[in-house]
């Protein structure tokens, strides 16, 4: 057996392990199990390419992409190892074929799709192979309490109780919050593992949260025609919107998502990819495996549904170490929808993702250090001088007051509007709708009228982040209290909002230390 360097050199042509390599690697060889936590691009799939070179017998990876296993294999095969892929878009026999390699011993590693564990065929196979070490990728996918829970993953276990053996288990992540790894660690049942977490700081990433009044006119004001750029929708036509506002600008500008056809999408990912349009306009169904290093401005339009999204995207930003933005829009409207959006779903776990998503909107601390805080990272410092809220562009007022008023407008309107009415009688409309209701007799109409109606659905906003206020209503949402809501009107609790001083976005210097 060559030594992990040796096989570096010869395999790869590399000199020297990333942080983190070498001791996975090693642990791996003695026998342990292995949690690796590494940023996308970290060099996670050597962690386990390696020792499959090394050992005798055969490592099965599980892993969800279909594209990049075929990616990883020809890579593989390129450099002399016996790999091979598994999943629905072979041929049986091609599979049948793969399955007899991995019984006679002539494979060192084989990628198989979560999915494959619940078919019959593969688990009586696996249970006959030699199996060194089973490498999940994207282990993440096994929590309910991450952002991207697969059930499939759920399999894994299964496939644990056929094997004779217990084989090695090595499970990799980029984004994993401490919940999400001790969850990773149960549900795979890995075994005492090891563990490496790489430091989850982008020194090179400037962070802003904005609340633009106009989301168009600020982007306009950001984007670049020569520099590359990632802007994020929350809905296809939001990408179609943002893509035809800077066509017609005369922008560089591709775009992608779920609804186009997939000649379609390979042809604008490599438009974007080559230069040749440096900017791409997507859902989030875009960016998994894309390795583009020069993508200066990572501009979300929407705000996200969770942090660990939000961060796997922005992160797409200045992967060559270059000074880049991350740079987040959003909106009462935003915080409104994705209430909703989770509201109608069935993950209990959901919401307390959004509300920390919504916290990061709203915080007039640091943004990098509330990034890090939120992966249970330590932070030496106080203000990282390289975010928004650091360049102090922000305020924070207290709206205790102001939300009371609220509440007690929705109390006499009976718990049974939405917001844009809740807004109209504060701001004391007299519209016919109000007058046929009676809302104009109300001692609340008129009571916000000093205030912008942007103002008041902010407010509202924060309240139903802050579990003040609830949605609920299957045809248009009714606005309801919660049994929070008479801590805030009995002041037992205060609220605040964080406003921001000037809509400006761009940093006031760009220089990395
Ligand atoms: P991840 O799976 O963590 O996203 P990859 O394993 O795909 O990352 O690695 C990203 C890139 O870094 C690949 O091109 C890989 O060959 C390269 N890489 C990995 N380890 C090293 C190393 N020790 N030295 C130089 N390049 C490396």
């Amino acid at each position: 057996m060559k030594n992990i360097f040796e096989t570096l050199k010869h395999y790869y042509g590399y000199d020297a392990f990333r942080p983190g390599q070498q001791e996975l690697i090693e642990a791996i060889l003695k026998g342990e199990d292995v949690l690796g936590v590494m940023p996308t691009g970290g060099g996670k799939s050597l962690c386990y390419q390696i020792p499959a070179i090394a050992m005798d017998g055969l490592t099965l990876v599980i892993s969800p992409l279909i594209s990049l296993m075929k990616d990883q294999v020809d890579a593989l095969q390129t450099m002399g190892v016996r790999a091979a892929y598994i999943n629905s878009q072979l041929s049986y026999t091609d599979q049948q074929m793969i399955m007899e390699e991995a019984s006679r011993g002539e494979l060192d590693l084989l990628y198989v799709s979560p999915e494959r564990l619940g078919n019959h065929q593969f688990m009586s196979y696996a249970s006959g192979w030699n199996l060194d070490l089973i490498a999940v990728d994207e282990a993440h996918c096994v929590s309910q309490w991450g952002h991207d829970f697969r059930p499939s993953y759920q399999r894994i276990p299964e496939l644990m109780a056929v094997l004779p053996s217990r084989p090695v288990f090595a499970a990799f992540t980029a984004t994993a919050t401490k919940i999400v790894q001790e969850d990773m660690i149960d549900q795979l049942r890995l075994n005492d593992p090891f563990k490496h977490i790489a430091s989850f700081d982008r020194p090179n990433l400037y962070f802003s949260v904005v609340k633009p009044k106009k989301k168009a006119a600020e982007l306009l004001k950001i984007i670049d025609k020569k520099e590359s750029s990632i802007i994020y929708c929350n809905t296809r036509k939001n990408v179609d919107k943002v893509y035809s506002t800077l066509m017609k600008k005369g922008y560089p500008v591709t775009y992608y998502h779920a609804g186009i056809s997939s000649d379609e999408r390979t042809r604008h990912q490599e438009e974007f990819l080559y230069d040749r349009k440096p900017i791409m306009v997507a859902t989030n169904a875009f960016g998994m495996g894309i390795d583009k290093s020069n993508v200066r401005n990572v501009i979300h339009y929407n705000m996200p549904l969770d942090m660990e999204s939000y961060y796997q995207e922005a992160g797409r930003a200045g992967r060559d170490g270059a000074p880049s933005e991350a740079i987040l829009f959003y909106s009462a409207q935003d915080i409104i929808t994705n209430t909703m959006l989770i509201e109608q779903g069935n993950s209990p776990y959901a919401r307390q993702n959004l509300n920390a998503m919504i916290t990061y909107c709203k915080t007039g601390d640091c943004l990098r250090k509330s990034i890090l805080k939120y992966f249970d990272q330590k932070v030496q410092w106080q203000a990282c001088d390289y975010c928004s809220n650091c360049d102090g562009e922000s305020v924070i007022t207290d709206i205790t007051v102001e939300s009371q008023k609220i509440l007690s407008c929705i109390y006499r309107m009976k718990q049974t509007y939405g917001t844009g009415l809740i807004t109209d009688v504060l701001r004391g409309k007299n519209t016919k709708r109000i007058q046929q209701l009676g809302f104009d007799e109300l001692s609340t109409h008129g009571i916000m009228s000093e205030y912008t109606d942007g103002d008041i659905k902010d407010m509202i906003a924060i309240m139903l982040s802050e579990g003040y206020l609830q949605l609920s209503g299957d045809s248009y949402p009714i606005i309801k209290f919660t049994q929070q809501t008479n801590d805030l009107l009995q002041a037992k609790v205060t609220l605040s909002i964080r406003k921001q001083l000037k809509q400006d976005s761009a940093p006031k210097q760009k220089t990395v230390e």
